[in-house]
């Protein structure tokens, strides 16, 4: 068995990407070729929010923080996988309330939202009365299986409520072969700094 499942999404020109925006799509060019330059390199240029990614409260907050002096350890650890599979629409805090969340836990919130690799606009977000609970249960982290942890919300209270409280978001996780127990997370985003978001290579560790 392979040691390791692969929850992040592959990079390519026709990937999904959120709201299917034509800006978000990467576009790849080549820049070199071995014929007129002597070797083959190639362009990518994308929006660090397509993709799987880490958002940093700059993305939401003017002035917050952003990707400079990124502590490693706050995202490989490690963490629990909820199986919400069963809800529609929305993960509100009454989805959560049984399940085992503790303080200081990383969560990834699988759904529906793994099933597919097209972009569904009516996709599985966390609630701002989730956020709140979350936020209250002291988590240090959640990712989710959408390209936003919300949608449907003009003032952003799930972002909001997460950002202030120093909850890291890791959004565009593929987490169709994950079962709901604690894995051991290994995700290295790009080392960028200055940034609101990085994309970012995550796997889980079959124990
Ligand atoms: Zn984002």
């Amino acid at each position: 068995m392979n040691k390791f499942i692969d929850i992040s999404m592959l990079i390519t020109p026709s990937m999904m990407v959120y709201k299917n925006k034509e800006e978000k799509k990467p576009m790849f060019s080549v820049a070199n070729t071995l014929n007129k330059n002597g070797s083959y390199e190639t362009t990518l240029t994308m929006n660090l929010h397509t993709g799987t990614h880490l958002d940093f409260p700059l993305h939401m907050i003017e002035k917050g923080s952003n990707s400079t002096n990124f502590n490693l350890h706050l995202i490989n650890r490690q963490v629990k996988v909820l199986d919400l599979t069963s809800v529609k629409e929305v993960i509100t805090q009454q989805d959560l309330v049984n399940k085992n969340i503790e303080q200081g836990d990383f969560l990834l919130l699988k759904t529906t939202n793994s099933q597919s690799e097209l972009f569904d606009f009516n996709f599985v977000y966390l609630s701002e009365s989730a956020a709140a609970y979350l936020v209250k249960k002291g988590i240090a982290g959640v990712g989710i299986d959408a390209l936003g942890i919300e949608r449907l919300q003009p003032d952003h209270q799930t972002h909001h409520l997460l950002m202030h409280a120093s909850i890291l978001i890791i959004e565009g996780l593929r987490l169709k072969d994950t079962l709901e127990k604690t894995y051991t997370m290994i995700a290295l985003p790009l080392s960028i700094p200055g940034m609101d978001a990085l994309p970012l290579r995550a796997v889980l560790i079959h124990e």
